[in-house]
């Protein structure tokens, strides 16, 4: 299904099918670089069997949205922070680094032509989704010679569909890792994400919505939720600590997890980094101290957590309720992204300026 944006969009549009009608392209080779820019229809690609994206997953994409403000400019959250981390997943994936210049400006473009029409709909955005791949026909095994960039993007409702401030149940995985040291956890490659879908489905039989991995060598330290950071909430004598498990290398550094760590400093917040094992997790909740958990990314937002399933056994966050740290930081952030808020570190790329001016 393909949406054009110029259309006014009406009801929840879901997650991940309302695809708009163009897409930038680049081509890479050793020769000349990057080259080949192209902006036109969004269109299947002829792919040779071979191509060795398919067969070596030398494949990376990154993930971030374009919001329409009450002002009625829409702007992009924080671009070149994905930018740079496209740049390392290259790095990492042994694949060319696309400049900085040229994310943004294939963001900008494709943001003009299918953001035109975004509703000022604090529920609706536009999901950017660039991607690269290797594409010799080639099955040696060694990196590409040659690559393409893709920028695609689709119209994004609730990730967790419409109540977004319903809680998600979550299981813990205690068969499989996500990611190991030395390994790929800390870059968006395509290979990290097809082997996390089998704890997914286990998690779904335990009649849970998300997995929650822990880290692979002790199977105790708490890292993310699916493909999205964690936050625990702690009520103390002295406050509130806002704690997000510090980035080991085999966490994702999500430009959301980093947005809200400013956010909830700014909100009078004690900010932490630390790491949190499973045993704590259920003894701080059970003792009170830990009242609210939540997960975060460009898809999800904000999404609190409700309960939780272990092989030692179960529990309830809080009341099992979104709490009010959750909502204060959900309503923070999405306030910034759409220019409600004050944007003191230029948060805000703005695409197509406020009406009138
Ligand atoms: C993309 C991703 C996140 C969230 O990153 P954002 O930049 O906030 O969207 C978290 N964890 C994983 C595993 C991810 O792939």
């Amino acid at each position: 299904m393909t949406t054009q944006l110029s259309s006014p969009v009406t009801g929840n549009p879901g997650h991940g099918d309302a695809f708009t009608d163009h897409m930038v392209s680049l081509s890479w080779n050793a020769v000349d670089g990057w080259h080949d820019r192209r902006v036109g229809p969004l269109e299947p690609l002829p792919l040779h069997p071979a191509t060795i994206g398919l067969h070596y997953a030398q494949v990376i994409f990154e993930g971030l949205k374009a919001h329409r403000g009450p002002d009625g400019s829409v702007s992009v959250f924080r671009p070149d922070r994905n930018a740079l981390r496209f740049q390392s997943s290259a790095r990492r994936l042994a694949m060319p680094e696309l400049p900085v210049e040229d994310f943004l400006s294939a963001v900008d473009d494709l943001v003009l032509i299918d953001g035109a029409g975004l509703p000022d709909d604090p529920s609706i955005s536009l999901y950017l989704r660039p991607l690269m791949f290797a594409t010799d026909p080639n099955l040696m095994l060694r990196p590409s010679d040659e690559y393409r960039f893709l920028l695609m993007a689709f119209v994004a409702g609730g990730f967790f569909g419409d109540q977004e401030l319903t809680p998600v149940s979550v299981l813990v995985s205690r068969e499989h890792s996500r990611a190991v040291l030395g390994g790929t956890g800390d870059v968006k490659c395509a290979a990290n994400y097809g082997p996390s879908f089998v704890a997914q489905n286990l998690a779904r039989q335990a009649g849970c919505q998300q997995v929650v991995w822990l880290d692979a060598a002790e199977h105790r330290w708490v890292e993310e939720m699916g493909g999205m950071n964690l936050f625990f909430v702690r009520r103390t004598a002295s406050g509130t600590e806002v704690v997000t498990p510090g980035l080991t290398g085999t966490l994702l550094p999500g430009v959301t997890r980093e947005s809200l760590l400013v956010l909830a400093d700014r909100l009078g917040h004690t900010v932490r980094e630390e790491r949190i094992s499973v045993d704590q997790w259920r003894e701080e909740c059970a003792a009170g101290l830990i009242t609210e958990v939540f997960a975060c990314g460009t898809a999800a937002v904000v999404t609190p957590v409700g309960t939780v399933k272990d092989r030692d056994g179960d529990w309830v966050v809080g009341d099992g309720t979104a709490g009010p740290v959750t909502r204060e930081l959900r309503q923070a952030l999405v306030d910034t992204q759409r220019g409600v808020l004050p944007d003191p570190g230029g948060w805000r790329r703005v695409v197509v300026p406020a009406s009138g001016s």
